[in-house]
């Protein structure tokens, strides 16, 4: 299988994802033999059909924390996975809200979900896990879920790390140190202090810090949405030198191209074009 990192969904505000403006089914990872699928909120099973994923090749679904942008669809994901629970395969990573359940104490995941994969690990930050030839480790945050944690997969051909929801902390940036592509939700342009979740400021900071070849900024709130992540973006690149993109629901990104070996390679190519062209495409949602 070719390595591609897929957005399935980009909102991160209910506003959005609850009149369809964008999707939050999550972002699905694919390498040569491993396809996960982070935080399968609305949209999720819908999406991935659209744009042709096979939830059923699932490796693993990582949970970053139990709110419904990230979560709410855990349950019909991992039925359409094991078939109804007749095929139970793969593993699910996921934080212990999620296990658990957050204000309510009702689990996201319930017994008859737990049986539909072979193995449930509950995450928290600084936990390894390897999965075939990737290593999934989880990061700290700051959120108001406060067993959320973010991920860094580090696959045979790339590194990828995913904030998850999380407010700005010099500490924690370090964390996303030597990803090749890093994944930040960015609730707030420059313009809204953050309150709950990263903003484009807070972006910069974590950027300068943390040096990937690629940042791709998501999870947009309304007023992201409002101020424009395509401007936002190159804003963000203008001031820190790094390769961003401002993902869009069906984004699609090779990976490899990104990874540290190939690093001048793809510096140079990108002195020869324009600075908002990416290495990237935007799927067309498979038609019937
Ligand atoms: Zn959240």
């Amino acid at each position: 299988m070719r390595s591609r990192i897929l957005f399935l969904g980009t909102g991160g505000d209910i506003s959005l994802t609850g009149r369809s403006i964008r999707s939050s089914g999550g972002i699905i990872i694919q390498t040569q033999n491993c396809q996960f699928h982070i935080d399968p909120g609305i949209g999720a099973v819908l999406k991935a059909a659209q744009y042709g994923v096979d939830i059923r090749e699932h490796t693993a679904v990582l949970v970053s924390h139990a709110h419904t942008n990230h979560a709410g669809e855990i349950g019909s994901l991992l039925c359409a996975l094991s078939h109804n629970g007749l095929d139970p395969h793969g593993v699910v990573i996921a934080s212990r809200s999620v296990c658990q359940g957050l204000h309510d104490n009702i689990p996201r995941l319930t017994p008859f979900y737990k049986s539909c994969v072979e193995k449930v690990i509950m995450s928290e930050a600084g936990n390894r896990v390897g999965i075939e030839d990737v290593e999934i480790v989880a990061l700290a945050t700051h959120h108001t879920d406060a067993s959320a944690v973010g991920f860094r997969i580090t696959t045979p051909e790339f590194v990828v790390s995913y904030t998850s929801d999380t407010a700005f902390d010099k500490d924690l940036a370090q964390n996303y140190k030597g990803s090749n592509i890093l994944i930040l939700n960015t609730l707030y342009p420059f313009e809204n202090e953050a309150q709950e979740g990263l903003s484009s400021k807070d972006v910069v900071k974590i950027l300068k810090a943390t040096m990937p070849n690629l940042a791709i900024i998501t999870h947009f709130g309304s007023k992201m949405l409002q101020a424009n992540p395509l401007y936002e973006s190159r804003e963000i690149q203008k001031q820190t030198g790094v390769q961003v993109v401002a993902a869009e629901d069906g984004l699609c990104v090779d990976p490899v191209s990104y990874a540290a070996e190939l690093r001048q390679t793809t510096l140079s190519m990108f002195k020869a074009v324009e600075k908002d062209q990416v290495q990237s495409t935007r799927l067309p949602e498979e038609k019937g």
